[in-house]
This record gives C-alpha cells, structure tokens and sequence, in this order.
C-alpha cells in the first residue's frame, strides 16, 4: 500500500532553536518528527503559528523571572510567504497568510494573522505562544484548526492524513466535518469521513491540561460558523463533552473525530484510557481505545558533536535511519575509548560554556543537569530536602545546573525559581549549583552533550513520557530518574538509576541515598561507570528514537486510518 500522507498539526515545533515557535517537550517532539520524515523521505508537511513574540525570553534578575517578548518577524528567519487566506465567523473576517520554513526536505507552514486588513484583536492573535487569555487562546487555536484546515484543503488535497498533536488543533476536525455536511452529507456518514481522516496524540496525563474553553466564548466565536452546516450547535456541545468537562473539551473533541488516538508511553496510555473511560461506552478502561506509541528523540539533533561523529563514522551514509538497529549501537559500543574522548570533549564545550558564565568547575566534577519546564509537580527542590547530605556531595564535587522557564501566568511556578535561588544562596552553594537562564534548544543541547547524570523526579504518574531523558543516552550519560514515562519502560536496574514514587519525603530520601551511590561510583568505580554507561546504549538507544517511534506512527496510525 502507498504511504499516506500526513500533515502535521501542532501549536508549537522545536524545529530550529531559534524560531521562536516552540517552549518546551511538545515542541521539541513535533519539530524532531518533521525532521525523520524528512531524514526517511516520508510525504509528511508541518502545520502550526508563527509567533511574533515567541514563548517569551527569561531575565534571572536577583533570583526572579522576569519576561521580555522581543518581536520577531518570519522574514528574519528566511520564511517564505506563500499563501493568503480568509475565513468568515458569521458577521467577520478573519484573514490569514501562511509562512513556509524548511526543515530539511519538509516544509513547514505557519500562519500569521498580523495583517492591517483585521481587527486590533485578530491582528496581535499570534503574537505570544501559549498566551494565558482565554479569548485569544480560542483565536489562536481557530486560526490554527479553521485556517490550516481551508489551507489544506486548498493548497494540499492529497495530504489527506492529518495528525493532531494535542487537542489545541482540534477545531480543524470540526472544519472538515463541517465541509462534508455542507457538501450534502448526513451526520453519521460525514463523521465516518472525517475519522478515516485525522489521527490524534494525546500527552496530557493531568485533566488541568486539558485543553477547555468556556461555551459562552466558544460560542461567540464559532456557532454561526457551525449553524452553516445546518447541524445545531447543540452538535458540537455534545462532542465535546460539555456536561461532563464542564466547557469545550479540545482532547474531547480530538479523540471522537480521531480515528485513532495513542498516548505516548506505556504508562501514559493505562493513564489515559482511566481518564477518558467517561466518555467511551465500554464497561471496563482496558477497553477504551487508546493505545500507545513511546516518544523518541531525532538521535542527529540531541547527539553531541563527537558523538555524532562515531555514530556517522560507523553507520557511514545514512546512518540516522539506521538508529533503530540494535546491531548498529552494538557496533558503537565497540568504540570505547572514542566514547570516553567524544564524552569528555563535549563535557569540556559545557564547561567552557559555564565559564563565560563566571562559573569554574573542573572536568572530574560529576555534574548533574535538570533542566525543565518550572511546574510544582516536576519538584525541582526535592534532592535540596535534605540539606546536609546535599551539602556533602556538593563539597565532594557533585554539581548540579537547573535551567527551566515558568510559564508567564504561573505564580508557583515563579516561586520556585526564587526559592531555589534562595536556598542556594542560603547555603552557600553558589560554586555547586548554577541556574542556566532561558532555556531552549541551545542551552538543551550544551546540557545534554555534556553532563554526566540527568536527573528527574515528577510526582508519578503526571510525566507523560517525557524525552530529555532519552537525550542523555545517546550522550554517554546516564539518568537517574524516577519510574514514571518512558523511564519505567527503559530501566532495568543496571542502565542508570531509578526509584518508585511513594511521596515527597520518601522520594526525596530515596533520591538522595541513590545520587550518594551514583557519585560513589563515579568517583571509586570508573571501570563501572563506563559499563553502565555502555549498558544503557544497548538497552535504550535502539528503543528511545524517532525512527523507532515514526516506524510506529506509519504502521499503527498513518497506514491504519484510513481502512476503518
Ligand atoms: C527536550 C526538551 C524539552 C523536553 O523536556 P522534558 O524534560 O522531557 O519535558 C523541553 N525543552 C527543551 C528546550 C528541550 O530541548
């Protein structure tokens, strides 16, 4: 069979680390999508917003966050204008243009409703990334799902798969479903259409992230739009579970006009299938049909330069399509002492970089990055509950870099970044602990290039899979992570560290005693560190790619969708 082609619907794609169109995981996954498509020759575009004041640039100014929205422009990026598009909402238009980037051989499509022919309100509509008010949300989120689906129905025909990621690009289920019936459909049959159509990846594990908008402001914006398909929008009420969601639920609606819906790791799948069993009619979770495809990393993005330089070296032409292959890392591992030298030289591009930071640590410090959205449940305190054994591993030479933005409306988030600068201030530990400001894709890239362990503790099970992990394997680094995403599916006791969640002060004792016997052998048992280290190749580098994952869309979604 022909392989469909897919448009890639997201809110955000970490696709170059300085388009400002991403902020954090979603990002990252969706942009490192793009580019294995691409790196495998897959028919697959990109559909998203350009955001003329990004996520948002973060100042540490005396331990607080502070934002700064800088305004960007797509042609500073060599983006293409390419199409120009307008849509009705009963009485108003709301006129678009597209934006073409590259990513490799697949394009990229944004849109940008910052034009003089709209209102004051859709002009600035795409200015901030995740924008906290509500009515712009609703406006992003229309121009996305209304606007890409007009585009791509225009413009790309045959690029009949769509692919939601996440629930924000939901309404351009409700666009297609609304053009069928327009064109003379009956409601079950044009449904029946539009579901051999999209295919939806959900990643929230928390009900607060879902996606949902109040019905009144839903209904400003879309129900004369809706009424034109000669449905009521009582319609749409029921889609989206209103009664039970308590407003206009974008997974809701993503799910029922998905043919197919998959969670990105094995746990976040069970999670899933517990979370939306109310709105399936089936007696028990098992049966909720939602299953799972574990997220991965485009392995030529996330490995550091000398890394790459093996993996090139012994996979030669072609190798990035080659990382799925346990005979291919088998075949790396063989090139021990070149891992240790790569390890070490990308370990020393961290330092200097730390340098021009004014900070001054030494290459046989063990360092530990964490480095992270700011959101109470990622814990970014929790190896500090016990000061005092903190403090000695940090007088022996352990070291640790945070690096992680709160989101602009977060006040807890916020307060954890100045409670950490306040308690390393506390301390002492200025020398020991450094807070990299403004994370993104660069500062990821010198983090997981260079450090030796990689630390995460969420309060299980709110990490869907999480992929910064996944980073550090093909970085000769090892994770000490709690059990919770994909780690639950890679640990096996002997490629890096790992601990079941039972609470805060458990985890925190069981996250301190494991960093003592981490740095313990780090610093008396090299010899062993290094077989861990090999060991965690072996056992997580075949597994935890974008190949192996896109392999999987292909198969279980793309080639699926369209028979059922
Ligand atoms: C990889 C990456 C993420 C995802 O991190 P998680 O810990 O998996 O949530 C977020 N932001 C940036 C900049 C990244 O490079």
């Amino acid at each position: 069979m022909k392989q469909p082609r897919v448009a890639y619907l997201s809110v955000e794609f970490g696709a170059h680390p300085d388009w400002p169109i991403y902020a954090g995981g979603l990002g990252v996954l969706a942009g490192d999508i793009l580019k294995t498509a691409s790196d495998l020759h897959y028919p697959l575009i990109g559909l998203g917003l350009f955001y003329h004041n990004g996520y948002f640039t973060q100042i540490i100014e005396d331990g607080k966050q502070r934002e700064e929205y800088p305004y960007y422009h797509p042609r500073d990026f060599g983006m293409t204008e390419v199409y120009k598009g307008e849509f009705t909402l009963g009485d108003e238009t709301v006129h678009y243009i597209v934006w073409r980037a590259m990513v490799g051989r697949v394009p990229l499509y944004l849109i940008d409703s910052e034009l003089h022919e709209n209102t004051p309100e859709w002009k600035t509509t795409t200015y901030k990334l995740y924008t906290a008010d509500r009515p712009e949300r609703i406006r992003q989120e229309i121009l996305l799902g209304i606007g890409g689906a007009q585009f791509l129905r225009e413009v790309y025909p045959g690029y009949d798969v769509w692919h939601l990621n996440e629930g924000h690009s939901a309404f351009s289920g409700l666009a297609l479903l609304r053009e069928f019936l327009i064109a003379g459909m009956d409601w079950e049959e044009a449904l029946q259409r539009v579901r051999r159509h999209l295919v939806f990846t959900t990643h929230t594990p928390v009900p607060a992230g879902n996606e949902v908008f109040d019905v009144s402001l839903a209904e400003r914006y879309l129900r004369k739009w809706w009424e034109e398909s000669g449905q009521p929008w009582d319609k749409v009420l029921d889609l989206a579970s209103v009664q039970t969601e308590g407003g206009l639920s974008m997974t809701v609606i993503a799910i029922r006009l998905a043919g197919l819906t998959n969670a990105v790791s094995k746990k976040h799948g069970e999670v899933s299938r517990n979370m939306w069993k109310h709105i399936f009619d089936v007696p028990r979770a098992d049966d909720v049909p939602i299953f799972h495809i574990t997220n991965g990393v485009h392995v030529p993005t996330w490995a550091g330069d000398q890394m790459r330089e093996i993996m090139s070296d012994v996979g030669g032409e072609g190798w990035e399509t080659e990382v799925d292959n346990i005979d291919f890392w088998s075949s790396v591992i063989l090139r021990k002492n070149h891992i240790k030298l790569a390890k070490s030289l990308q370990k020393k591009r961290l330092l200097l970089y730390l340098r021009r930071m004014g900070v001054r640590w030494n290459e046989d410090d063990l360092i530990v990055g964490f480095a992270r959205r700011v959101a109470p449940y990622k814990r970014a305190d929790l190896i500090a509950r016990d000061p005092d054994r903190l403090g000695k591993l940090l007088d022996q030479g352990l070291r640790i870099i945070y690096s992680g933005k709160a989101h602009p409306a977060d006040a807890k988030g916020h307060e954890i970044i100045e409670n950490l600068h306040a308690t390393i201030e506390r301390y002492g530990w200025q020398d020991k602990i450094v807070y990299v400001p403004n994370y993104n894709m660069d500062v990821a890239s010198y983090l997981v290039g260079g450090v030796d362990l990689w630390l995460n503790n969420p309060i299980p099970p709110k990490e869907a899979s999480g992929t910064s992990g996944q980073k550090i394997i093909y970085n000769a680094g090892l994770n000490i992570s709690i059990l919770d995403g994909w780690w639950i599916e890679g640990y096996d006791g002997m490629n890096g560290w790992g601990w079941e969640g039972t609470g805060d002060d458990r985890d925190a004792e069981a996250l301190i005693t494991l960093m003592e016997q981490a740095y313990l052998i780090y610093r008396k048992h090299k010899q062993f560190w290094w077989e861990m280290v090999e060991h965690s190749f072996l056992t997580l580098a075949p597994q935890f790619n974008t190949v192996r994952m896109f392999k999987e869309y292909i198969d279980k979604m793309y080639m699926k969708v369209k028979t059922i």
